[in-house]
């Protein structure tokens, strides 16, 4: 399949591909959608293996911005970029910089932030060159690392989720299988610690364990056994692709609502667990608090209003649970209808035109 077939089947905007051969930069920016703002979305690092796979990649993380700044209820389109390589080769003030270049030529439409690969002091970097960046250091005004915000939403999420299936919100004593402890999962045990859940973990990496043990006291698991336990929340923390077609029938819990992004492998999944009567909290909606937390940096950054707007993801689960019911579908089909619904209503309002020619001078 052409490069073009790929952008115009699903409507992309804008793909533009940069290279700086002497830095070694390679990169790729695709817009899906200004619809609703300037698209914001991270920088993946990332050894791609072919550059199709870093179009198929960057495409597809896009459109899922759109989808997310749409649910989250913010004025921003979406939009991502891969630079492709191995972080911890190519990676240079140089090539940053470079990045940085790019990013500004496109005006704005464009704005970036860390995601896979790339770290809170390359946001630095590039800004140095660009004004579009954003999820920098808090000296430079940033909002540093969104993960403990990520963490934040997803709690308001599960307490959302909890109220639909038990009546009420609370998290005291509900049972917790939390699968990846990084800087999310970890930030979440401590938040699920507080209200009083009982936490069990489960993570490949042995330090990130120790680390969630020591400091917030849950319980472990076997690896394999973490998805299969039963459990009232289960919270995929760790990486997409988590309920497909081999795990799919090994759940045993009622809710399952965590950070991590494509938790679905195919949209079929989400049909299938409402058959299985687990409530999933769609991945776009409740990891989105990470996205509300930088684009406060685009009015200045203020971390309380920040928390204020992420406790907003409680009543956007709520009306997503309330569209899939009156509908009859999936909760994650509603979630995406929610999204596109959304696009439609404020795109609309927004070709209102005010005069371009000010004031009369006639009066
Ligand atoms: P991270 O890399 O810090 O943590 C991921 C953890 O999962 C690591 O501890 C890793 O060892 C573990 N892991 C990997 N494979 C595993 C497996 N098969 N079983 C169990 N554990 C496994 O990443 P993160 O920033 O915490 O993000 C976690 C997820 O949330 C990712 O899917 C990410 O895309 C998504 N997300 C993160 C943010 C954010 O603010 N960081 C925002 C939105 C979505």
């Amino acid at each position: 399949m052409g490069v073009f077939d790929l952008i115009n089947g699903e409507g992309y905007e804008q793909v533009v591909h940069f290279s700086d051969p002497q830095s070694g930069l390679k990169a790729i920016i695709a817009i899906h959608s200004t619809e609703l703002g300037p698209a914001l979305g991270g920088t993946r690092c990332y050894p791609y293996e072919t550059e199709e796979e870093a179009l198929v990649d960057v495409l597809r993380l896009a459109k899922g911005m759109t989808y997310k700044a749409a649910a989250a209820g913010l004025d921003l389109g979406g939009g991502k970029a891969v630079i492709i390589g191995d972080p911890q080769r190519i990676k240079s003030e140089e090539l940053l910089r470079a990045y940085g270049r790019f990013v500004e030529t496109l005006g704005g439409r464009y704005i970036t932030a860390a995601d896979v690969g790339t770290v809170l002091s390359d946001m630095d970097t590039v800004r140095r060159e660009s004004r579009w960046v954003t999820g920098c250091s808090h000296t430079y005004g940033g909002s540093g690392d969104p993960s403990p915000v990520t963490a934040f939403g997803v709690l308001q999420g599960m307490k959302a989720s909890a109220l639909e299936v038990f009546g009420d919100a609370s998290l005291k004593d509900r049972t917790v299988a939390v699968q990846g402890v990084g800087k999310v999962g970890f930030a979440l045990c401590g938040y699920l610690v507080a209200e009083g859940a009982k936490v069990t973990i489960g993570d490949i990496n042995l330090d990130n364990l120790a680390r969630a043990v020591s400091t917030h006291g849950v319980e472990t698991t076997r690896l394999d056994d973490i998805h299969k336990m039963e459990a009232d929340i289960f919270a995929p923390c760790a990486l997409g692709g988590g309920i497909n077609d081999d795990t799919i029938n090994e759940f045993n819990c009622k809710i399952i609502a965590g950070a991590a992004n494509n938790v679905l492998a195919r949209p079929e999944h989400g049909d299938k667990l409402r058959d299985l009567g687990i409530l999933y909290a769609p991945d776009f909606v409740i990891n989105a608090g990470g996205l509300i937390n930088v684009e406060d940096e685009l009015r200045g950054y203020d971390r309380e209003r920040a928390m204020q707007k992420v406790t907003g993801i409680y009543k956007a689960m709520q009306l997503i649970y309330g569209l899939a019911k009156e509908r009859g579908i999936s909760t994650a089909q509603a979630a995406e209808e929610y999204a596109e619904s959304r696009i439609r209503k404020i795109s609309r309002i927004r070709l209102v035109r005010t005069s371009s020619y000010g004031p009369s001078s006639n009066n």
